[in-house]
This record gives C-alpha cells, sequence and structure tokens, in this order.
C-alpha cells in the first residue's frame, strides 16, 4: 500500500527466519487496512451489530472505523477502541484466576486504559484494581477513560515500577504490558516502523526485565504475573519470561486455546507464550504469557491505621441518596470520593504508599456549604439517575455539549442536572436563570471540528 515505509532490513530477515515459509503472507497482511474494533461495557448497555472477537465476550469488530471522538456514546465510556488481539487478555486471566474471589489486581503498565477497563469488566465488585502509569501526562488520560468506565473499585496510580516494592506480596495478579519495540503495531502505526531499530529492542529487553524485577516482590505467592507486549521478537517475550523464570520459582500457566483461534503457541525452556500475527489471526501483532509464583513471599498486611478523611456526616447521607449502592465517602485532593466499603482498608493503605491520581469514584466538592457534583460521579455505574433532573439532549447537542460550548437549558428548573444522550449520562450542567453553564471538563473537551 502507498505511504507505508518499508520495512527495515534487519527486522524483514529476522521475521523472515522465525517465520519460513509464511513470511510472504505476513508481508502481505501488512499491506491490509487494520481491523477496527471495539470492546463494549457491559455495565453501560448499548446494543452493536458486529462479529464477536472469538477470544472476549465483549469485543466486536467493526465494518469501518467511525470517528469515535465525535460519538456521544464513546464519551460516555460505554465502549473502548481497542485492537481485537489485545483482548486475548480477558483468556489468560479467566483461566489463571478464581474470578468469584475478592482480587487485589495490579496493572502496572495501564496507560490509556485498554486493560484496565477490560479488568474492570471482569473482575467482581469486591476486587480491587490499581491502574497505573509512570508518564504523568498519560496518568491522566489513565485516570479519565477510567472515570469513563465507571467503576467504583479501582486506584489510579503514577509510579515508578520500583515503588511498587513497598507492597510485599499485596497483589493476586499483576498485569504487565510493558513498553516494548511495537513490531506489531507496524500496520496501525507507520511511526513505529521509523522507531524500530535492533539497539531499541536491545533497550527494551533491558527496561523489560527491569520493570519485571522491580514489580515481582509485590505478587503473592501463588499470584499470577500475566506479561505482554505488542511485539513479535523472542528476546522482549518468552526469553524475558524465561529469565523470570530462571531468577524466581515459577510455575508455567498453560491456556487452552481452540486450534481454529490460530494463536501461534510458544513453547520455551519451561515456560508457555501465545503470540499473534495478522495473516494468521483478525487483529494486530501480540504476545502474552502467564507464571504463577511459587515461592515464599513474605506479604504486607493492609491494616486500617487511621480511617481515610471522611466529609461531614450530612453530606456523607446527603451524597449516599446519589449512588445505588451504600458507598463509603473520603476526601481526597479536596474531593470527595466514593468506594465500596470494603475497600476502606486497602485505599487507605495505598493512599500512603502510592501517588494517587484518583481512587474510587470522584463524587463532589463543597463550596460555600454547597455540593459541587464532579465529572465522574455522571459516569459512575453506580449513580442514581432518579436522584436528578436530566436534559435529554440529540446527538448535535451532545456534541456541543462535550465541546464545552453552551447549550439551551429548555425548561429545567434552577440546580445541577445530567445531560443524558440515548440513556447515557454524558456529565452535568448548572442551569442558572437564564442560561446554563456547561461542566463538562475543560481538559476532556472534544477538539476536532465538527
Ligand atoms: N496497558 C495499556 C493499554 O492497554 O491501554 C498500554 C500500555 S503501553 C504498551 C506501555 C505503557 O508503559 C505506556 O503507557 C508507557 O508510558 C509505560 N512505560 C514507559 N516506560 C515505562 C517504565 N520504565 N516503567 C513502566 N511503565 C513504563
Amino acid at each position: 500500500m502507498k505511504n507505508r515505509p518499508s520495512l527495515p532490513k534487519e527486522f524483514e530477515e529476522r521475521m523472515r527466519n522465525a517465520l519460513g515459509e509464511t513470511f510472504g503472507d505476513f508481508v502481505e497482511a501488512l499491506q491490509l487496512p487494520s481491523p477496527t474494533s471495539i470492546r463494549i461495557n457491559p455495565r453501560k448497555k448499548i446494543t452493536t451489530e458486529g462479529e464477536p472477537v472469538a477470544w472476549s465476550k465483549f469485543g466486536k469488530y467493526l465494518t469501518e472505523r467511525p470517528v469515535f471522538t465525535l460519538d456521544p456514546v464513546f464519551h460516555a465510556g460505554a465502549y473502548y477502541s481497542q485492537e481485537a488481539s489485545s483482548m486475548f487478555l480477558e483468556q489468560a486471566v479467566i483461566q489463571s484466576a478464581d474470578l468469584t474471589q475478592p482480587l487485589r489486581v495490579l496493572d502496572l503498565c495501564a496507560a490509556p486504559g485498554g486493560k484496565s477497563t477490560h479488568l474492570l469488566s471482569l473482575l467482581n465488585e469486591k476486587s480491587l484494581l490499581v491502574a497505573n502509569e509512570v508518564i504523568q501526562s498519560r496518568a491522566s488520560i489513565l485516570s479519565e477513560n477510567i472515570q469513563k468506565w465507571g467503576h467504583a473499585n479501582v486506584v489510579v496510580s503514577n509510579n515508578d515500577p520500583e515503588n511498587f516494592s513497598a507492597l510485599p506480596g499485596f497483589f493476586d495478579m499483576i498485569v504487565a504490558d510493558a513498553p516494548c519495540s511495537g513490531e506489531g503495531l507496524f500496520r496501525k502505526d507507520p511511526e513505529a516502523v521509523k522507531e524500530w531499530s535492533a539497539a531499541n529492542v536491545d533497550l527494551c529487553t533491558k527496561r523489560q526485565r527491569r520493570i519485571l524485577a522491580d514489580v515481582w516482590p509485590a505478587l503473592k505467592t501463588n499470584g499470577v504475573l500475566i506479561y505482554c507486549t505488542c511485539t513479535y521478537n523472542e528476546s522482549e517475550n518468552e526469553e524475558n519470561i524465561q529469565w523470570l523464570s530462571e531468577q524466581h520459582s515459577v510455575e508455567p500457566v498453560k491456556l487452552n486455546i481452540p486450534a481454529e483461534w490460530n494463536i501461534e503457541t510458544v513453547s520455551h525452556g519451561n515456560i508457555f507464550g501465545y503470540r499473534f500475527y495478522p495473516h494468521k489471526t483478525k487483529g494486530e501483532g501480540f504476545f502474552i504469557s502467564v507464571v504463577r509464583k511459587t515461592e515464599h513471599q513474605p506479604e504486607v498486611r493492609a491494616k486500617q491505621k487511621q480511617p481515610l478523611p471522611a466529609p461531614p456526616k450530612k453530606i456523607s447521607e446527603q451524597l449516599a441518596t446519589w449512588f445505588q449502592a451504600n458507598p463509603e465517602f473520603f476526601m481526597l485532593h479536596n474531593r470527595i470520593h466514593a468506594m465500596p466499603a470494603i475497600l476502606s482498608a486497602d485505599i487507605a493503605y495505598l493512599m500512603r504508599q502510592l501517588k494517587i491520581i484518583h481512587a474510587g469514584t470522584p463524587v463532589a466538592s463543597v463550596k460555600h456549604d454547597k455540593l459541587i457534583p464532579e465529572h465522574g460521579a455522571a459516569l459512575s455505574v453506580q449513580l442514581n439517575h432518579e436522584a436528578f433532573q436530566k436534559l435529554e439532549v440529540n446527538k448535535e447537542t451532545a456534541l456541543r455539549y462535550l465541546r464545552k460550548e453552551p447549550i439551551d437549558p429548555g425548561s429545567l428548573p434552577k440546580g445541577f442536572a445530567l445531560v443524558v444522550y440515548e440513556n447515557l449520562s454524558l456529565g452535568w450542567v448548572n442551569v442558572l436563570d437564564n442560561r446554563l453553564n456547561n461542566l463538562y471538563p475543560k481538559e476532556w473537551r472534544i477538539r476536532m471540528n465538527l
């Protein structure tokens, strides 16, 4: 196809060696358009036509690529635009852990939030997800996408992997979707082709080993490590997990995969991995491997030494009417947040150990004794919609709202109202005498021209 940069010679040679006679099919597949796929948020009911992604009950292929930015349903957190191969995380999770149990899960390299939002749809509500991202600007985007997904059993943090050594044996599962050389994204992202070099593959390999070594102590005995990349080469993939298994006691986790999914099973030393090629599966390049930690790991106890700082009782009582569940309210960064009460000891503990961006659902701030609702509350899957007046909008008005432009309040009385598009809430407005304040977060607004 025109405009695609040609493959780096050394990459081509490596792939020719790895793929043998199917190398031609691989190169041909790279000339085709990337399949478009989305993952539905099961807690925000929408119906979508489309071929299912075989390995994820939430995944759908679309026949054409819409402009997601101009779809209000996307901004309501009703689906996430995600490449299909990486949805295979679901098989790694459901086949390696007992999801009926309350689990503590760390998504270590989480921005922009594809795997984290997927994990939230898989975990039960007594489980806690820590979605972490080391780069601050990316951690903000992660926080936005997590808030849109609407779950309260999550903490978004902005830490280096080495900071997790302060949490020995805390997690039942760690997902490390490591920064990599991105060979599997060549079709989707021509920049990845230009940035590829053998030296960068080596650099990535070293960084991945450092990340794995740093986070390893945070995994419990019998806990599961899910390691993945979007690259093909062995050194960033199976060789890294083999290296880890030589430093520590691990048990390989073999996944059951129907042959018709065309996923390559990699058996390397005593570990297993799963590789996706674009000429074999409908998706981009991807690798995943799962190991269970068998060595003894001393564990930290997350005892609640001090209760979380709480808002005044009267305010908590008022806020309780906003939600269907009965969450606990606490103060963080001068705002009231809500979380499942069962997670309060864990969250209090994490607040002392990590740099937290948000925890649970940001609910409201208090100004002059008045509650100002936070955007996170509007997007919460637990919100009691009956507690608020609503401004139902059509697509055109929804897009104006999402651009943070003024919209018409109609005949709504004064006060806060939920902006609702196709039964999905998009955010808040404050209706005043003859006008309305658009409370959509400035930094989230759509900047694309309509
Ligand atoms: N899991 C994400 C998802 O599904 O949306 C994609 C993660 S991306 C492959 C890798 C992430 O690792 C990036 O967000 C990147 O900023 C982060 N990262 C970069 N250097 C890192 C490091 N040294 N330690 C940990 N994470 C790092």
